[in-house]
């Protein structure tokens, strides 16, 4: 089953898919009428000219259609295989000359517009109807309209002015939405390496990050540095008399104490379920012992705060030596809490 974020990031790509629709709708639709107005001012009312009308027309419903029902694929492509395989050679047909602009036009459009493997079977299509129109122009001409020389010049900038603002609009905004798309992906890749990184709940470094920064670490010269393994007493309790949503907010204030002190080269780790690792480099074991008495008192107020009693945590601190292995500096601080459990918990061995 999907989940809210799966969702989310679904929405995203169709929305993708939706803008890059609207920049080929707007092009086509703007293209088409400026085509029709260029037509008409050189040409008057003549079949050429109403074709470029029929053509915004029909670009203008798909579009709004396109967008309204969110067949967006099947929309473009109608528009594009309106304008490659018809339009475009007809034009050309009638006018020859600068009309050649608009099937680069629609080759650009295919090869935007269009998946992969239609944009090579459309773009081959496109391009060998096209030889074969300049070639039919060339050999079969029509005198359908008047082309004189003055009509041409006027054709050749109209197709000119109206392909290049096509290109531009097609370019620029598929540019600047690729530039969104980009962003978009930076930031959830800075997302999924934080989340890979903390624990959900407390917000606090986990082990997969704690293993890595000490490997960090233990390879620096002349590394010294504590740690402090803790473990919240009796949490079980907490959780069996109050709730676990309480017991929740209890790990994440102690999460927000273990902060409050931490220096700032020192992390701060969610060890497990209720147990808690500070590893503390360039401080001496009094500053060690202050800094868990400091927590030792908050956390005791925040019970009392919370639920008028006293909470209390165990913990094991052990200096690192040069060449130890993790995995025995873990397990000789495992070892020093268990005996400040044994002693009776509330005190740092
Ligand atoms: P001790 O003083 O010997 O450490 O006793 P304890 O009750 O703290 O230790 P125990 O290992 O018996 O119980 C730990 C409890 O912590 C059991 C488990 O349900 C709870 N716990 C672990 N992770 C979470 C969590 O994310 N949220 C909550 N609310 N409880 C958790
Ligand atoms: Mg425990
Ligand atoms: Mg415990």
């Amino acid at each position: 089953m999907r989940n809210k974020k799966d969702e989310k990031r679904f929405e995203a790509s169709e929305n993708v898919g939706l803008q890059q629709f609207h920049i080929l709708g707007a092009a086509g639709c703007i293209g088409n009428t400026l085509g029709f107005l260029g037509n008409v001012i050189i040409y008057g009312w003549t079949v050429p000219s109403i074709l470029c009308a029929v053509c915004a027309l029909v670009m203008l419903v798909v579009t709004i259609w396109g967008s309204v029902s969110r067949h967006v694929l099947r929309a473009s492509y109608i528009i594009i295989v309106m304008v490659a395989l018809m339009e475009f050679p007809m034009l050309y047909y009638v006018y020859k000359s600068g009309t050649i602009a608009y099937m680069v036009l629609a080759i650009v459009a295919i090869a935007n517009f269009m998946k992969k493997k239609h944009a090579f079977i459309f773009g081959t299509i496109a391009i060998a109807e096209d030889i074969c129109t300049i070639l039919l122009t060339y050999y079969y001409p029509v005198h359908i309209e008047p082309v004189t020389e003055i009509n041409a010049l006027s054709t050749t900038l109209c197709s000119f002015i109206v392909t290049m603002i096509s290109l531009f609009l097609i370019t620029a905004l598929g540019s600047a939405q690729q530039r969104r798309q980009k962003e978009r992906l930076e930031a959830m890749t800075e997302q999924l390496r934080s989340a890979a990184d903390h624990d959900s709940l407390t917000g606090l470094y986990n082990r997969r990050y704690l293993n890595h920064y000490m490997e960090k670490i233990m390879g620096a010269a002349h590394a010294d540095f504590y740690t402090a393994l803790m473990d919240l007493d009796f949490f079980k309790k907490i959780n069996d008399k109050y709730g676990h949503l309480f017991g929740d907010e209890v790990l994440i204030g102690f999460a927000d104490i273990m902060n409050r002190y931490l220096p700032d080269d020192g992390i701060s780790v969610r060890f497990g379920g209720e147990e808690f690792l500070l590893v503390l480099p360039q401080m001496t074991e009094e500053q060690v012992r202050d800094l868990l008495e400091k927590m030792r008192q908050d956390y005791k107020a925040f019970g009392r705060q919370k639920c008028g009693e006293d909470f209390t945590f165990s913990c094991g601190i052990e200096r690192y030596v040069a060449d130890m292995e993790i995995t025995a500096l873990f397990s000789r601080a495992d070892d020093k809490l268990y005996q400040a459990k044994q002693k009776g918990r509330d005190c740092v061995v």
